[in-house]
């Protein structure tokens, strides 16, 4: 992990509103809200540069300095965005592999079979990585396949993948690769020279701290130029998108013009508080405050230290017959922090988000206010049930650096 100290500076959330420990829409600087307040033509050549530097600034972060890639920033939630770049950049004759652990891979391949692209998946339920081993083998079976996507921290268990030996797979068999880095982008170390990959996708409201409303699909320029005609859908078109931005420096349909300047905003926060290692080490720090706090208060986390992603924790609920999760999240609600209930099918759990303006003084809040809650519901211990600790057990512990 980074040693990069930590210095953003958080300002409590205005008027008083709750913390969002979700990821995404997630708790933004109030300057960020505050640039939202002007009115934008999407014509006008001050909203042109906008667009251009929003551009530049994301390619400057996967450290495109060779000028091999394309950022082509689409409107609509990042589900849209997703489908945008599997439509796009997967050949009507193209076949993949999707590597599903949770209910973002589970969404690629619902994807793959609505727009009708050829694909088998690899599912390793809800919190299990996969592995390159898996991956090579896979690929070695099936000569067909053309491409492979995975996503970078799966946010339904907050799994942190190992894409740089999935991706060394990959292209050691000679394939592709497209990565959801949607809530790990900005904040989770991810270079050209890292890891190898035809395409990544994000949006606005994660890492970032923007506001929903546009994602953006960072794609290697020759992979783009190919994709002409491919995309099973005019709006969500990036080669037609890429082309009306090249030409005209507008986008193709109307652009989210205020979350497109409070994007702006919140890339210079980023920027000026030390660009993606200062975002790691403050979310790392929110992590790990979260993480012993609420273990000292009894509670588990799904994960282990090796995959627990710095963007949002999964613990179980506690066995004790008084807990109970809606009443935990009123009590939470009404001491200033929102959480996020779980996506196990096995066992109950809830999420706490780590992203987003918040800062260890907001994560120890989060925890005083969680023993609160404990001690208001009559809960004696937050211990979770014998099944959880069987789950757990099924999830491997060896390093993968
Ligand atoms: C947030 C997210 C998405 C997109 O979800 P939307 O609700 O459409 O914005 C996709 N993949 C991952 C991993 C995410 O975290």
């Amino acid at each position: 992990m980074s040693n990069f100290s930590v210095n953003e500076t958080i300002l409590p959330p205005v008027g008083g509103e709750p913390y969002l420990l979700t990821p995404g829409p997630l708790t933004t600087a109030a300057s960020v809200k505050q640039s939202m307040l002007v009115d934008w033509g999407s014509w006008d050549e001050d909203f042109r540069a906008m667009t251009r530097q929003l551009r530049s600034e994301l390619l400057a972060m996967i450290e495109d300095t060779q000028h091999q890639f394309e950022c082509v920033p689409m409107q609509g939630s990042g589900t849209f965005v997703v489908e945008a770049m599997l439509g796009s950049l997967l050949p009507p004759a193209s076949k993949t592999l999707v590597l599903v652990n949770g209910a973002y891979g589970q969404r690629m391949v619902k994807t793959l079979q609505r727009i009708g692209r050829d694909h088998v998946f690899i599912d390793k339920g809800d919190y299990l990585p996969p592995r390159a081993t898996e991956v090579s083998a896979a690929l070695a079976a099936d000569p067909a396949i053309s491409h492979v996507v995975v996503v970078h921290c799966e946010t339904s268990s907050g799994i942190l993948n190992p894409i740089e030996e999935i991706s060394e797979a990959v292209y050691r068999a000679g394939r592709k690769l497209l990565i959801d880095s949607m809530s790990g982008f900005g904040a989770l170390p991810l270079t050209i020279d890292g890891v190898r990959f035809e395409a990544i996708v994000s949006s606005a409201n994660k890492c970032i701290e923007g506001v929903p409303g546009f994602g953006f699909v960072l794609v290697r320029r020759d992979a783009l130029q190919q994709s002409e005609g491919c995309c099973h859908s005019l709006s969500l078109d990036l080669y037609d998108q890429w082309q009306q931005m090249e030409n005209t420096g507008q986008w193709r349909y109307t652009p989210p013009t205020h979350v497109i300047a409070a994007f702006m905003e919140a890339l210079r926060l980023h920027r000026d508080a030390g660009g993606v290692p200062a975002r790691l080490a403050r979310y790392t720090q929110n992590r790990d405050v979260l993480v012993s706090g609420m273990r000292a208060l009894g509670f588990e986390t799904l994960l282990q230290e090796r995959w627990l992603s710095p963007v949002i924790v999964t613990f179980f609920n506690p066995a004790d017959a008084a807990f109970e999760f809606s009443k935990f999240y009123e009590l939470m609600k009404t001491k200033g922090y929102i959480i996020y209930p779980g996506k196990l099918t096995v066992v109950d759990s809830f999420r706490v988000g780590c992203i987003g303006q918040l800062d260890a003084d907001v994560m120890r809040g989060v925890v005083a206010a969680a023993k609160q809650s404990l001690a208001e519901m009559g809960v004696v211990s937050a211990r979770a049930p014998r099944a959880a600790y069987d789950e757990r057990s099924k999830i491997p512990v060896d390093a993968w650096q």
